[in-house]
């Protein structure tokens, strides 16, 4: 989807006229004229936006075709970045929907639900490309060594999650991303287990990472384990090394855990 790409670093570059990091999809919204209002979810005077659970796009017929963004503006400033830049995307794709095509293989969507679920799919995947420069990011994350607080710190507009993502895909099959999190009075829960290549990953926590999310979780501070292990769901056995992040908020606590396996 060299196209959709391209439109990205395009509407870019027509917001910046230097390449960026992470760019601010609030600003590129603009830059490119396309409106975009703070809703609160279930209160816009549009009908079709008042049942929208969250940020959704419109075509503005009595302002000439002009399109719209609705975004909710309850949400955290991240999730509205997410859903802009999603929404931008979308558009995109409902103005050149020969695209579609490409991505379906030339079969035909059955219906309007389809092809929109398939629009909506497509607008996702990309959105973290919007939101995240990988000219940049590859070697942050190296730099770094994958501490998501200071990758958080020079990619603002970007989630802890979203950049756990981009790590994930430049991590190798075989790292696995692991999300637990804690909300206040609730009991701590896997959000997201998966794998490199985008698998979900059924494998249970192996108890080196049960340890390494214990310490995390205890002391909000990053934690990192080097072990020698037997993963039989891998045919593995060797070096892995572990990464704990938190993401602390008030209410409500985080744990971003990486496995690298040395070899595969
Ligand atoms: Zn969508």
């Amino acid at each position: 989807m060299e196209a959709i790409q391209q439109f990205i670093r395009e509407i870019i570059e027509a917001a910046y006229c230097e390449p960026v990091r992470s760019p601010d999809a609030f600003k590129v919204c603009e830059a490119i004229g396309i409106e975009r209002r703070a809703a609160l979810a279930g209160q816009s005077e549009d009908a079709d936006c008042a049942q929208a659970p969250m940020a959704m796009s419109v075509r503005e017929e009595r302002e000439g075709g002009r399109w719209i963004i609705y975004h909710d503006q309850t949400q955290r400033p991240e999730r509205q970045q997410f859903d802009v830049a999603h929404e931008i995307i979308e558009q995109f794709l409902v103005d050149n929907d020969d695209l579609i095509d490409t991505f379906t293989c030339g079969e035909e969507a059955e219906d309007a639900d389809q092809w929109r679920a398939a629009m909506h799919e497509i607008a996702v995947f990309y959105t973290k490309d919007f939101l995240i420069n990988r000219d940049f990011f590859e070697q942050d994350a190296q730099e770094f060594e994958g501490d998501l607080a200071a990758l958080k710190g020079l990619y603002p507009h970007a989630s802890h999650e979203v950049l756990a993502y981009a790590l994930l895909a430049q991590s190798g099959p075989h790292a696995v991303l692991t999300i637990i999190d804690e909300p206040e009075g609730s009991e701590r829960k896997i959000y997201r287990r998966i794998r490199g290549d985008m698998w979900p990953m059924r494998e249970p926590l192996l108890p080196e990472e049960r340890e390494l999310i214990q310490a995390c979780f205890a002391s909000g501070e990053p934690v990192r384990a080097e072990r020698d292990v037997r993963i039989p769901a891998w045919l593995y056995e060797g070096r892995i090394r572990l990464r704990a992040d938190p993401v602390f908020e008030p209410g409500w606590k985080r744990v971003v855990l990486f496995l690298l396996a040395d070899q595969e």
